[in-house]
């Protein structure tokens, strides 16, 4: 190791990053940490992505909360990568660099009517109802009877569950205080999630599922039609005990007699969206019915049967996976959306040669999979790359604390720090407090700043 301590830029705040400052300090007593973020608040996902009624999954933020105290660990929030700083300057002043900004597009499903009115991506949906500060102003079509949702993963569910609940359940949670008036608004009866493969093949987990089960809201439609599974899908279920939970769920929701709830949930197999109609804004959304064919190495794919049905929908949201987006200076393989590596080793190409001092962390490494937790093990493989590897050397002069806050002053770049953070998250907490809720989120970045005394 180096002379003088090993310091280690990461780039993004998230559960990636978090985990793997965490790693690089415990135990290392000649590690120092700067944990970058382009916005001001830590956390990432968890803060904009974790559903804002699934607050026990968000208390791993007290994990993270150590981390961004401990003594050899600086949070510098409000520094964007690529504007505020580049690869070239933190290869000058850091000996190495982990990129953990995770995936931060969303996939398209590249059909007719995708760009009509009132068609988004369940991310923008997700990142708006929790207050992520880029998406305050985003508007979606409440008043709309019908929505379909595109997929079977978790944030689909997420999102189905945050358009089924009433706003009795929604305002004790910290859901944006934008998103509680629009979303009390709403005129939604009736919400499909739609699924290209079937019931064996849902993405999501078994408690996710479990909780559509539960609304007190919404009632849930499967048609018992469905859950005749074929000869595949059934031997699916002897291998796998996630798959042969869900379909039993489903089984029991086939099952289930109506209630007369506001509000329906529904949950539709083997079809595939082809078409979005409308003339300026979503009406109806074309679906062709599919049957399950299987391939080399035994996935079983959707295949398309020419039967076709519309199903009018006046919001369509697209929940079919997230996509990482390329970083300046960095290497980017477009097909998998994903940064190239070796056990976290960044490569100039997908089976290139390492960068070095350049590692991945966390969704931009491996793709947009996993629960909050995996994203540990998946760091620490990272660090431990990182800790092993023989490190370019630095300018002494730019190796200190002092050359890097001086290079963004110089910019103008008004960092944001954890001390800020600690104050922010008092006032939400004491703001949600007074109001029987969690937290009340604040909501843009300028009011952030304003908080922190940091505004222009
Ligand atoms: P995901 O789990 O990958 O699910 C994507 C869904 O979209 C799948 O059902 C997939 O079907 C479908 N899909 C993909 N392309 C499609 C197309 N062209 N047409 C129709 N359907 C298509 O992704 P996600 O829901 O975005 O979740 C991302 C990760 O975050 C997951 O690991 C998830 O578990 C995690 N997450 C966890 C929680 C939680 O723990 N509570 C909450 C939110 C997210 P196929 O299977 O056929 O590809």
């Amino acid at each position: 190791m180096s002379s003088y301590p090993l310091r280690v830029a990461v780039v993004g705040a998230g559960p990636a990053g978090l985990y793997a400052a965490e790693a690089l300090v415990k135990g290392h007593d000649d590690v120092v940490v700067d944990l970058i973020d382009r916005l001001p608040t830590p956390y990432g996902l968890v803060r904009y992505g974790v559903a804002p009624d699934h607050q026990k999954i968000k208390s791993v933020t007290r994990v993270y909360e150590r981390t961004g105290n401990h003594e050899r660990v600086r949070f510098l929030g409000n520094v964007e990568y690529g504007r505020d700083i580049t690869h070239e300057e933190l290869r000058a002043h850091y000996h190495a660099v982990i990129y953990s900004v995770g995936a931060a597009s969303d996939r398209n499903l590249d059909i007719p009517g995708e760009q009509l009115s009132g068609s988004h991506s369940a991310t923008e949906f997700v990142a708006w109802y929790n207050g992520h500060p880029d998406y305050v102003d985003c508007r979606f079509p409440l008043n709309a009877t019908a929505v379909a949702v595109i997929g079977l993963g978790n944030v689909a569910v997420d999102v189905t569950r945050i358009l089924a609940k009433s706003v009795a359940e929604l305002e004790l949670t910290d859901i944006a205080d934008h998103a509680l008036p629009a979303l009390a608004d709403s005129n939604v009866e009736d919400i499909y999630m739609l699924g290209r493969r079937g019931p064996a093949q849902g993405k999501f987990t078994t408690k996710e599922l479990r909780e559509l089960g539960e609304l007190v809201n919404a009632d849930i439609v499967v048609d018992p039609a469905d859950m005749t599974l074929d000869e595949a899908s059934t031997k699916l279920l002897e291998e796998s005990r996630a798959a042969s939970k869900n379909v039993e769920i489903l089984r029991s929701f086939s099952e289930k007699p109506l209630e007369g709830k506001p509000r329906r949930v529904h949950l539709r197999f083997l079809v595939s969206p082809v078409e979005i109609l409308g003339d300026t804004a979503v009406e109806a959304i074309v679906l062709e019915r599919n049957r399950l064919e299987e391939r080399d190495g035994g996935y079983l794919a959707a295949v398309g049967t020419g039967e076709r049905e519309v199903v009018p929908a006046q919001l369509v949201l697209r929940s079919v996976g997230y996509r990482g987006v390329p970083l300046p200076g960095v290497p980017f393989d477009d097909k998998s959306g994903t940064i190239p590596h070796e056990l976290g080793r960044v490569l100039d190409a997908p089976g290139g040669v390492p960068i070095p001092g350049a590692y991945v962390a966390g969704w931009i490494k491996r793709g947009p999979t996993g629960v909050i937790g995996t994203n540990k093990a998946d760091a620490m493989e990272t660090v431990g790359t990182l800790l092993e590897d023989d490190l370019p050397a630095i300018d002494p002069e730019k190796a200190s604390p002092e050359a890097i806050d001086r290079l963004l002053e110089a910019r103008g770049v008004r960092v944001f720090t954890f001390d800020h953070w600690r104050a922010l998250d008092e006032v939400e907490l004491t703001a949600g407090e007074e109001q029987g809720r969690p937290r009340v989120k604040v909501t843009t970045v300028r009011a952030m700043l304003e908080q922190a005394g940091l505004a222009p």
